[in-house]
């Protein structure tokens, strides 16, 4: 190899000399162009729903060669990252990731609120100085701001250091995408289930992303013009703890509750469409279409919230074959999202941390198989799943119970504004009690709430500071997730594995917004070459911060103004 090279080098030096030491010209040579890296792209992904038990579970389950492997091969899992609050709700956990607070800093403390005029709940984000924008560039009445969020976002304090970064969020709910996009996001984008179509509000852009234009109506039908099938029912099937038809279950309107789920038959085919792989599908290739899009010039920060493992685990339970087939999808368009990543930036350019928003229980009516710790007189796992028998909390009927006793205490009025996961709203009228009318109020309320077989615990607004976030008493965990300035809301724990039914099919299908590790644990995850281990775990538990400071990390700022500590994943 030396030999060659010297021979070329002399070759070279008496091609400049003409024959008889005559100098001429050289001849002149094309310089290619500098070859320009790609700015790197940092990928924050929730996996909503994705607990710490299932991730503990299953992750070793799913093939070599998926996304979750390769992550854990190149990157560093924890395996038991926890949230400091109790109600571990979408909107609280996203805020939490990508703000480093819990509620009671964040002033993101419920899903939904309760609109006075109508009493029915409706996104807690919702905001009348904002509206809905579709891909149609239609404008409707009411949008989404984050004007309730009391502190920073990671992408905020990216947008302040990097004015021309590249940042977009991707969701099936406005919940997942606004918060990892922040207040100034390139683009913040959700599927809005009633307009069945991708939306934005003004809030956050004046209109609809040019390049996210494809995904319309035709696009989405198509995506659910083939039935939902197995991908691979021997794994599926050796794997799930239920059978496929088990008992508390939702079939979705038509969707049914065993394969094949045809969309055809789904009498309202949105709800179908978010609680199946295709509303992934949908988010992947709006991520693949952000990525093509972006400046390359600039650093990409890309939020992506994949929601359908969520629905998917609402309507059939994450044991059910629904939500094992789901993770198998899952995991396969994460391997190829990571291939599309390494073609565009190199497997260098790009790193992810990966978490869930929060876990979830199990069906209440799932079988002995699926609690294999039960009968060994213990009363639940290391997740503090139980063995007792769990049971829903059904929101109409328990504020219809409220009112009877309200107006028992206070005389014939209109005292109960509705109950939203965890909480029970007061109406203005109850908000304006003199305070001896109020405390017969909130007793009586709390004395019905006590009485519901469902429902272990009631708080009303704390009184006193939060305990230190190591504090993990359940007392303390409901008191870092309420809001002091709300005011007018009693926060009620439910029993391990109950839950508040999520209305979508009463009396079918589970929910989650406890205290329990089962609820509050999830997994993190983070691949970043060169600045965290390869391959490595770490067993103990760790705050839910790690994820908030591992991405700040990762885009090259300072954790949020709130971020609370943690442990430190990625080297700076
Ligand atoms: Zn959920």
């Amino acid at each position: 190899m030396k030999r060659a090279l010297a021979i070329s080098f002399v070759l070279a030096a008496c091609a400049s000399h003409a024959p008889g030491g005559g100098k001429v010209a050289p001849v002149p040579t094309k310089t290619p162009p500098p070859v320009v890296k790609p700015a790197p792209i940092v990928v924050a992904l929730v996996v909503d729903q994705l607990a710490a038990w299932m991730a503990a579970e299953r992750f070793a389950e799913l093939p070599k060669t998926g996304g979750f492997a390769r992550l854990l091969r190149e990157g560093t899992y924890a395996r038991d990252m926890r949230y400091a609050h109790a109600v571990t709700e979408t909107s609280p956990g996203h805020a939490a990731l990508f703000t480093g607070a819990a509620p009671y800093r964040s002033g993101i403390y419920a899903n939904e609120s309760i609109d006075q005029r109508s009493g029915h709940r409706q996104s807690a984000l919702r905001d009348a100085s904002a509206r809905t924008i579709s891909s149609d560039g239609t404008e409707h009445a009411t949008g989404i701001t984050l004007n309730g969020l009391a502190t920073d976002t990671v992408a905020d304090v990216l947008r302040e250091h990097e004015p021309h970064a590249n940042i977009v969020a991707l969701s099936l709910k406005d919940r997942g995408s606004v918060f990892a996009g922040g207040k100034h996001p390139d683009a913040a984008i959700w599927y809005e289930v009633r307009r069945d179509a991708f939306v934005t509000s003004t809030a956050f852009s004046p209109k609809f992303p040019a390049w996210a234009r494809f995904m319309d109506d035709a696009a989405i039908a198509g995506l659910r013009k083939e039935p939902w099938t197995l991908l691979d029912a021997a794994f599926v099937s050796s794997h799930a703890k239920q059978p496929d038809a088990q008992p508390g279950e939702s079939e979705i309107f038509g969707f049914g509750s065993t394969f094949p789920h045809a969309f055809s038959s789904c009498r309202f085919p949105p709800i179908a469409f978010r609680a199946s792989p295709r509303g992934d599908d949908a988010l992947f290739a709006l991520a693949s279409a952000a990525i093509e899009a972006r400046d390359t010039t600039q650093p990409m920060m890309l939020g992506l919230s994949l929601s359908s493992y969520d629905y998917i685990g609402h309507f059939y339970g994450p044991d059910s074959w629904e939500a094992w087939d789901e993770l198998l999808r899952l995991d396969r368009s994460l391997a190829d999202f990571f291939a599309l990543l390494d073609r565009k930036v190199s497997a260098d350019g790009w790193s992810v941390v990966l978490s869930g928003d929060h876990g979830g229980p199990q069906l209440p009516e799932a079988p002995d198989a699926a609690r294999p710790w039960c009968g060994k007189g213990e009363d639940s796992d290391f997740w503090q799943r139980p063995c007792r028998h769990a049971g829903r909390i059904f929101p109409d009927a328990l504020r219809d119970s409220l009112e009877q006793a309200a107006d028992k205490a206070l005389g014939h009025g209109d005292w109960i504004l509705g109950v939203a996961s965890p909480y029970v709203f007061y109406t203005h009228f109850a908000a304006e009690l003199p305070p001896d009318r109020r405390k017969k109020l909130d007793e009586a309320v709390t004395k019905t709430l006590l009485g519901h077989p469902e429902i272990d615990r009631v708080y009303g607004p704390p009184t006193a500071p939060c305990p230190p976030e190591t504090d993990e008493s359940i007392d303390a965990l409901a008191c870092r997730s309420l809001w002091p300035a709300n005011k007018d809301a009693l926060f009620m724990v439910e029993k391990k594995g109950s839950f508040v039914d999520t209305d979508y099919d009463l009396g079918r299908g589970m929910s989650h917004g406890g205290p329990y590790l089962f609820d509050r644990s999830v997994p993190l995850v983070v691949r970043a070459p060169g600045r965290v281990g390869a391959g490595v775990v770490i067993t103990e538990p760790i705050s839910f911060a790690a994820y908030t400071r591992a991405l700040s990390a990762l885009v090259g700022v300072q954790p949020p103004r709130s971020c609370s500590e943690a442990r430190e994943i990625v080297s700076r």
